[in-house]
């Protein structure tokens, strides 16, 4: 049986089993299916949607917290750097599992399935980032999470990760920060020589982030001036982020974004826009307005038919992330998810994984589950995918060619 055939079939049992509406966290039966595996092995080309630092599925969380005993858990679940006078009752990783913790219990409290029934799912989200957001508290820390990150994308045949990344502290902290994640790719290029990285540095627009608005674009600029790979800028764009329903609009920032990828030359923009059910929500507007090459996820686009067509004329590329937009309550059932209907009009689509590590078990292969089997695809349907998040990558020419060759070669021996 051709490979074709085969995953026809799979995919075929796949529906019937499971229909389609998929739940990434509770039903991790998922995980064990032929096409899991499948498209497991399927060379997926680039992830050009990820939150830095919400990757590690939860098992690979919790190792990497025991390898560091520097790192304590408090009492409240929140993760806690051990030199800056952890709260009494702080344990390690080890200490934890030592007394009985286990996996499922992180998993409870470090992903959105711990949410309570009837709430708002955003406020228990935005609060694992609260209790997580240390995990990578120093430089040397950021280079074995993101190391490992990476590790686990070679792994699942992705080459090229564009990760979203805030520069918080001073110029100096955002340098270091910034130089971990190279040495980070410089490590894993020693297991895979061809594996690139891109940084995304994102601002935000809530209460919390938005005094820090200018700090943290000024600081990822020095970032984009001083860390490079082989003369290449690891930062490649910016963004802005945060749960619009609650947030200022882009049209706050709008005048600065223009500002900043003006006097940058190079620097591209993909802006969150449209990650909302409401009408009343035109961010998309905007961020057509400031003048973006990607639009991060474009949710209710369905909604502004001449919003649409500009899209598709100028050529914009949609990150669609169906597992997080599960997740976090925008849509039930994949076979409903309105990014199908953009892909089947023209617009160029990318599948990506945006916050994996609070709202599955695994990193974007559930993504490409959840749009096999909910938009029904075909192999060639799935190839053309994949092949996009190459094609619409922020990295320069020649390595984008170099990586289309060999994600080529690499399609090729998947189908042969
Ligand atoms: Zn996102």
């Amino acid at each position: 049986m051709g490979v074709e055939q085969q995953y026809e079939r799979i995919k075929a049992e796949f529906r019937q089993e499971f229909g389609t509406s998929i739940d990434f966290l509770r039903d991790a039966a998922v995980y064990q299916t032929p096409l899991y595996e499948f498209l497991r092995r399927m060379p997926k080309g680039a992830d050009l949607h990820a939150h830095a630092d919400a990757i590690l599925p939860m098992a690979e969380q919790v190792s990497f917290l025991s390898d560091h005993p520097e790192l304590v858990i408090t009492p409240q679940w929140q993760i806690h750097y051990s030199g800056l006078g952890a709260p009494y009752g702080s344990r390690t990783m080890a200490e934890c599992l030592a007394d009985g913790l286990t996996v499922e219990d992180f998993r409870r409290e470090w992903t959105v399935a711990g949410a309570p029934r009837g709430s708002y799912v955003w406020d228990w989200f935005e609060g694992i980032f609260t209790k997580c957001g240390a995990i990578c508290t120093t430089p040397s820390l950021v280079q074995d999470y993101y190391t490992r990150v990476m590790l686990y994308y070679h792994s699942i045949g992705v080459e090229y990760l564009e990760l979203r990344v805030p520069f918080f502290g001073s110029r100096e902290d955002a340098l270091a920060r910034g130089r971990a994640f190279l040495a980070a790719l410089q490590d894993v290029r020693k297991t895979d020589p061809h594996f690139m990285l891109g940084l995304v540095a994102c601002g935000g627009k809530n209460d919390v982030w938005d005094p820090l608005f200018d700090i943290l674009m000024d600081n990822a600029m020095y970032v984009r001036d001083n860390v490079l790979d082989g003369g290449r800028p690891l930062v490649v764009a910016i963004d802005i982020v945060n749960d619009e329903d609650r947030s200022y609009s882009l049209a706050r920032y709008e005048e600065r974004v223009r500002q900043i990828v003006a006097s940058h030359p190079g620097l591209r923009l993909t802006l969150h826009a449209g990650e909302s059910l409401r009408g009343e929500n035109r961010e998309i507007e905007i961020a057509l307005r400031c003048g973006i090459d990607r639009l991060g996820h474009g949710f209710n686009l369905y909604r502004y038919p001449e919003l649409q067509r500009e899209v598709l004329q100028k050529g914009i590329c949609l990150e669609v992330c169906p597992v997080s937009n599960a997740a976090l309550g925008y849509c039930a059932d994949f076979s409903n998810h309105p990014a199908d209907g953009f892909r089947r009009a023209g617009i160029p689509v990318v599948i990506c994984s945006d916050d994996p590590a609070y709202q599955a078990h695994s990193v974007l292969v559930g993504d490409y589950l959840a749009v096999a089997a909910g938009w029904d695809l075909t192999l060639e349907e799935l190839r053309v995918l994949c092949r996009s998040g190459i094609e619409h990558s922020f990295l320069p020419a020649p390595q984008k060619a170099a990586l289309l060759a060999k994600w080529e070669e690499d399609w090729r021996e998947f189908a042969a």
